[in-house]
């Protein structure tokens, strides 16, 4: 089952892709945690990567088409796998029908507004990329991994804003482009809330699929 989870920044989709990954046993492919691995490191490559995101733009289309065409291309990937953060331009989705054919496209959809407060509360776990929200963990550190909680960069207020309309402007007309194939869910609920009518729609689609 080959997925793509379209959507804001901050409206969810690693949070549904993690339980997705867990329930359906296929990767979580994430563009974002990928080029985050990138940066770590020190050369002029990943440095100016590091500039692109923490403005909050986007990394151009044919490195981050490389990366991904490698990446799905791995042993784990021959079962499915689910793509969160990618395709983020209509170049990206026209490359990537090329490489590989989408079952479906799952629209996470939630209010601009909702994203910023959630996105400002944001914390990540430095090691194991765990995500929590102030409001469920104020004490600095994972639950998961004892880890030093952090706010991402590209978390910050005056960057949140700047990442919305970079998705209204690249990212947005992919629903269109994928108008064949698109399950809408809202994520103004709670995880599970959101989770509950993607997973009956997924075991559907699992059955035909397979
Ligand atoms: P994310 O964790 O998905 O919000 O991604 C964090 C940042 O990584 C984005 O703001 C971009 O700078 C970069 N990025 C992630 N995915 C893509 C993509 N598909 N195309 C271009 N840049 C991306």
């Amino acid at each position: 089952m080959k997925i793509i989870l379209l959507g804001a920044p901050g409206s969810g989709k690693g949070t549904l892709a993690k339980k997705i990954s867990r329930d359906f046993n296929i990767p979580q492919i994430s563009t974002g945690d990928l080029f985050r691995a990138i940066v770590r490191e020190d050369n002029p490559f990943a440095n100016k990567v590091k500039e692109i995101m923490k403005s909050g733009g986007l990394v151009p289309d044919e490195i981050t088409v490389e990366m991904v065409k490698n990446r799905i291309s791995q042993d784990d990937c021959k079962k499915g796998f689910i793509l969160d953060g990618f395709p983020r331009t209509v170049p990206q989705a026209e490359a990537l029908e090329k490489i590989s054919q989408i079952d479906s496209v799952i629209l996470v959809e939630l209010s601009h507004d909702t994203i910023v407060e959630r996105l400002s509360s944001r914390r990540t776990c430095s090691n194991c990329g765990e995500i929590y929200s102030t409001d469920d963990n104020n004490t600095g550190f994972c639950f998961k991994c004892n880890s030093p909680l952090i706010q991402r960069d590209d978390d910050k207020p005056e960057t949140i804003r700047h990442r919305l309309e970079v998705y209204e402007e690249n990212t947005a007309p992919l629903i269109n482009f994928y108008s064949d194939r698109l399950f809408k869910v809202s994520s103004a609920g709670t995880p599970e809330e959101t989770y509950e009518p993607v997973k009956a729609f997924l075991r559907d689609l699992e059955a035909g699929v397979e």
